[in-house]
């Protein structure tokens, strides 16, 4: 690749005019940005994670106080409002604020039970990878890319991030935020371009790579990661259902349901992308789904008193795979209720009924605002269709009994399921998410998120071995009668299986003589001792 002389531009997809642009970075600035974060980041794990929270408070700050400047970028880069731009920095916020928090907590030492080694101590402790690749997608341009960076970087690790490219102006500007910390900026770097650059970031080998974005991007990286056996998380797409049981509250799913379908322009990865609803309801629930469909505005507008619900696509190509989606489902006989013109960027609120899982619309992400619905004949139906599918990020279940609902809940496969409402489980800063099957991997929100940039390191320590120790006795030869003793009285499932192995260990030396009933009460009440003062410890 050369970009050095290649630039992205800042495009906003309402008025289609450019505001900026920013220059590929090369290759070998890809490498540098790896180099030197390598060697930065003893420094950064040096310091005390209390301390490494104080820096992370600051940033969160800054965050604040540029809650205007980024909702401006951000309704320019993405086109949607201000607010929910605003919306955006707030889970953004949350998170950071409970992790700066919580760190200290989910990152200290942990203590382990020392088994049959009583006189030694065991435990693990959380260790950084090194340098942390981070690859983002421009959908949350702010929210999908700051928690796993803050998050990798309290665990200790230093960071390369690269930012969509659909979304760039954003990653300029988060960048430009990192600057205004100058105790984090130091470990940090930001590389900028498409997937060329992301393609570079993974071959400069990070110690850990983590990416949110597409299944077949996901499936890319994976295979150039897997050349140098880089561990990398992934965050992947989803193709989220939403069940309407035969007891929902139908105007409250239809309301919520086509919310969760629309906002955003369904540009979400836990937008509601197919809709299953019980026969006995379907007819009402189509019904308030089309008067709810015609309430949502489109339009855009760079003020912060945005008054439409939705605005444009965020680029061409997600213009191109909402039409496919759409021409696949009409020519396999399915019929659009209201909607599906575009105009520019703008594609209408579309609901579509008489869809099967032949069409892609009911199969592959789609990720637009298209809400198409199918009847079922019953729970099983409903959840094998939920079910029948590459993906598993959220699942929305609707019922008027919390039971019923529970038990559907139950039987759907993927990462979070949300009842009675749609997509309110992901502002919810310490509640984990991520998916099954091809959605992910990885885990974001609560400890999960900042967990999973650390291994565990662990750690045996004490004097050297003490003879009275049941294991050390038992790593010198002779032993045999003594270990079978130890291994019934501490493992022994039945009362026999504990009692039998040291009767016979007391009834005998090694030598075959027979020992005095004193010394074996001694060494009676030594083994129940030992047995007691390990259970002891195992629970603390
Ligand atoms: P994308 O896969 O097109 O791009 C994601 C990132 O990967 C971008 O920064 C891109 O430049 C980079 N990239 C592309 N090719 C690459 C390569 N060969 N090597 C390294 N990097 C490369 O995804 P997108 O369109 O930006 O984002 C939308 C997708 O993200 C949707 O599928 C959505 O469901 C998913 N998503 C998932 C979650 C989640 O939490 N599971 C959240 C948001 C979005």
């Amino acid at each position: 690749m050369d970009p050095r002389s290649d630039c992205i531009d800042f495009i906003n997809p309402a008025t289609g005019e450019k505001f900026g642009e920013v220059r590929m970075t090369t290759e070998e600035e890809v490498m540098l940005a790896r180099r030197e974060m390598a060697a930065a980041q003893s420094t950064w794990a040096a310091k005390p994670l209390r301390e490494r929270a104080r820096i992370v408070k600051q940033f969160q700050r800054v965050v604040i106080d540029a809650a205007d400047e980024l909702t401006a970028i951000v309704n320019q880069d993405h086109g949607k409002s201000r607010g929910d731009a605003l919306h955006e920095i707030v889970m953004t916020v949350d998170k950071i604020h409970q992790y700066a928090r919580l760190s200290p907590k989910w990152l200290g030492r942990r203590r382990i039970p020392p088994g049959l080694y009583f006189f030694r101590r065991y435990y693990t402790e959380r260790v950084p990878y090194g340098v942390v690749g981070i690859i983002g997608p421009w959908n949350y341009p702010i929210d999908l890319m700051l928690p796993p960076i803050i998050a990798a970087l309290l665990a200790g690790n230093t960071v390369v991030v690269k930012p969509s490219e659909v979304a760039a102006a954003t990653g300029v500007k988060l960048e430009e935020l990192f600057g205004r910390v100058p105790e984090l900026a130091p470990f940090v770097r930001f590389v900028h371009g498409d997937g060329r650059v992301g393609a570079a970031l993974v071959r400069s080998q990070p110690d850990l790579l983590f990416l949110t974005g597409s299944v077949k991007t996901g499936q890319i990286v994976a295979r150039a990661a897997a050349e140098n056996m880089t561990p990398f998380l992934y965050e992947l797409g989803g193709k989220d259902p939403m069940l309407v049981l035969e007891d929902a509250d139908i105007k409250a799913a239809a309301h919520w349901g086509v919310w969760g379908a629309f906002y955003t322009t369904g540009q979400a990865c836990v937008s509601v992308e197919r809709v299953y609803v019980h026969h006995k309801v379907y007819d009402a629930f189509v019904a308030a789904v089309l008067e709810e469909t015609a309430q949502f505005s489109v339009g855009y507008s760079p003020d912060i008193d945005n008054p439409y619900r939705m605005g444009p696509l965020t680029f061409q190509r997600q213009c191109d795979i909402v039409n496919t989606h759409l021409h696949d489902a009409i020519d396999k006989g399915a019929r659009v209720l209201m909607g599906g013109r575009q105009t520019g960027m703008f594609i209408e609120p579309t609901v579509l009924v008489d869809v099967d899982h032949t069409m892609k619309i009911m199969t592959e992400e789609t990720f637009g605002p298209v809400l198409p619905i199918m009847k079922v004949f019953d729970d099983t139906h409903a959840i094998q269709m939920a079910n029948h599918s590459d993906m598993g990020l959220s699942a929305y279940i609707w019922s008027r009994d919390l039971n019923h609902a529970k038990r559907v809940a139950e039987q759907v496969q993927v990462g979070v399921v949300n009842i009675n409402d749609t997509m309110s489980h992901y502002p919810v800063s310490l509640l984990p998410f991520g998916g099954v099957k091809m959605s992910g991997n990885a885990r974001t929100h609560g400890a999960g998120e900042v967990t999973q940039f650390t291994h565990t390191k662990s750690y045996a320590v004490g004097a050297p071995p003490h003879p009275l120790d049941p294991a050390t006795m038992v790593r010198y030869p002779g032993h045999y009668r003594l270990g079978k003793a130890i291994l019934g009285l501490f493992f022994g499932v039945t009362p026999q299986q504990r009692v039998e192995p040291v009767l016979d260990y007391l009834r005998e030396d090694p030598t075959g003589q027979v020992v005095t009933r004193a010394a074996a009460g001694v060494g009676a009440a030594s083994l129940v001792g030992l047995a007691a003062a390990t259970l002891i410890r195992a629970r603390k």
